[in-house]
């Protein structure tokens, strides 16, 4: 059984094999953690948690 995500892909819908990756604002050096979600169909990568400091999403950087 696949343990199924908490969050469905906002484009389509998709809600099995999402990946969450957790990634830490280093632009400006807050580390403010931020997740996204990789859709497990669609391979979109899309904004899964909504910081506070909006100007920082466009600044973050992906950790593997
Ligand atoms: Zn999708």
């Amino acid at each position: 059984m696949e343990a199924s995500t908490a969050a469905a892909c906002k484009l389509c819908g998709n809600n099995g094999g999402n990946k969450v990756h957790e990634v830490r604002e280093m632009m400006f050096g807050t580390r403010d953690k931020f997740s996204y979600l990789e859709c497990g169909k669609c391979h979109s990568i899309q904004n899964f948690t909504i910081p506070d400091n909006l100007a920082a999403i466009t600044q973050v950087t992906i950790i593997h």
